[in-house]
């Protein structure tokens, strides 16, 4: 619940510490039929970690488009944090999505780019066929060792992902990569890349999407492998790591680094529906997650408002006292306690194996839009100081900005909704 309470604690070490008799927001708390003991010890280690030591860092560097810096990722590695969902036998906490979920809000709320980190590992990245090897690389996707980034989208491939054209062909005992890919998150500082290649073309009468294939390239941190150059893309924000713009140039890749996915046998566990089971439940949860994001991001707006309507006066008055004001407080603080209750409810249902994919593209698609709108009715209270680099509330707008847009924008998430409720169209 967002409440407010007399606290004197400044939750914010960038600004100036809150007098004596401000109001601070009381943060998010779990209520039935959400709490258990368990969770909350983790919610309350997630924020104190998240105000602690990572907003800190995000002050610091953010303006300088400064990516996150070892240190941190080596917190997130002894928090457990790379591998909330990975199990216990394999170095993981063996908690859940909603776990997941809930520790991403917390630390979005500080910098969007670190609760992104962890995406980036939870397992992705180990679906090879050989059963050893998986373990393995388990153990270190917990451990923050194998974190990576993901390649999907193209020049010409954002929302059509069937038109990947990045081929591999099969040469002896390694598959030779060559194509262009764009918008790869933390490229260079990844061990390893998976990447969507075409490693066939559909027969007349497939579907598109026939031959398409992810591939595992594994590489050293800080560096690219033979064959693969690239440069940097200048974004508005979500500095915490460097976006790519790649080019494959005979990248050569083993041939069983291949990602074990739809309708692949390859496991050898006799489950062929077990490849695209998992690819499913693979994007639900990234959609959650997104939503969770996001709510981090808009809570920080409604936090930092809360504070900014109390120390700015006009009028002879803290601006908190004009009704108009007070009234979009609430109307934002609502907004974020819908989304909240939505992705908790929506991350409990993946938690519990029920298939939900029209409700993760609904808590994606609202959740995110619903960041912009907060977000940006905080830089509208904060008057000028909200268009400067002075306050924080300009790097949540950023942020928030673009959650409508990757991860499948909003209008890809209105057409998986649209295509539970009528007939396919002929467009779809
Ligand atoms: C900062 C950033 C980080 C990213 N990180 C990664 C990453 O790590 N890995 C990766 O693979 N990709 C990444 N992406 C890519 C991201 O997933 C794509 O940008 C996104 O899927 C949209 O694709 P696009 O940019 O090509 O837009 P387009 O697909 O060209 O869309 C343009 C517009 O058309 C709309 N549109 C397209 N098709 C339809 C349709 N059928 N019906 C209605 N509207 C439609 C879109 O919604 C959008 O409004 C990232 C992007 C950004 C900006």
């Amino acid at each position: 619940m967002m409440s407010t309470a007399r606290r004197p604690a400044a939750t914010d070490p960038a600004a100036d510490a809150p007098a004596e008799d401000t109001w601070l927001p009381e943060p998010p708390v779990l209520h039935s039929p959400w709490h258990t003991p368990e969770r909350a010890v983790l919610q309350e280690r997630a924020r104190r970690f998240a105000m602690d030591e990572v907003l800190p860092v995000a002050n610091e560097l953010d303006p300088q488009k400064g990516e996150i810096p070892q240190r941190l990722l080596e917190r997130l590695g002894e928090l457990g944090y790379f591998g909330i969902t990975i199990p216990a036998g394999d170095g993981g906490l063996g908690l859940g999505v909603f776990e997941y979920c809930m520790v991403s809000e917390e630390l979005a709320r500080a910098w969007m780019s670190v609760a992104s980190i962890l995406a980036r590992s939870q397992g992705m990245g180990t679906s090879v066929a050989d059963a050893e090897r998986r373990r393995e690389l388990l153990r270190r996707s917990a451990a923050g060792s194998w974190i990576g980034a993901v390649a999907l989208s193209e020049p010409d491939a954002g929302s059509d992902l069937a038109n990947v054209q990045t081929r591999a062909v099969r040469d002896g005992d390694d598959w030779v990569v060559t194509g262009h890919k764009r918008w790869c998150g933390n490229a260079k500082a990844a061990d390893f890349i998976q990447v969507l290649v075409r490693v066939a073309d559909p027969r007349p009468g497939e579907s598109r999407s026939r031959g398409l294939r992810n591939l595992l390239l594994t590489k050293e941190r800080g560096s690219f492998p033979a064959g693969l150059s690239g440069y940097p893309i200048d974004k508005v924000g979500y500095h915490g790591f460097l976006t790519w713009d790649l080019t494959f140039d005979g990248v050569r890749i083993p041939a069983d680094d291949l990602i074990v996915e739809a309708g692949d046998d390859a496991r050898g566990d006799g489950d062929s529906g077990a490849g695209f089971r998992e690819a499913q439940k693979f994007l639900n949860t990234a959609r959650v997650h997104t939503a969770a994001r996001a709510v981090g991001l808009a809570r920080a707006a409604v936090e930092d408002s809360v504070l900014y309507l109390q120390e700015r006066e006009q009028f002879g008055h803290p601006i908190g006292d004009f009704q108009a004001l007070r009234f979009a407080l609430a109307d934002m603080a609502a907004q974020v306690e819908q989304a909240r209750s939505f992705y908790r409810q929506v991350a409990h249902l993946l938690d519990e194996g029920v298939p939900c994919e029209r409700e993760a593209a609904m808590v994606k698609l609202q959740a995110t839009e619903m960041a912009v709108r907060v977000t940006n009715q905080a830089m509208q209270l904060h008057g000028g100081n909200g268009y400067t680099t002075e306050r924080q509330v300009e790097r949540h707008w950023r942020d928030a900005r673009l959650t409508t847009i990757f991860e499948g924008t909003s209008e890809i998430q209105k057409r998986i909704i649209s295509n539970a409720m009528l007939p396919r169209s002929p467009l779809s």
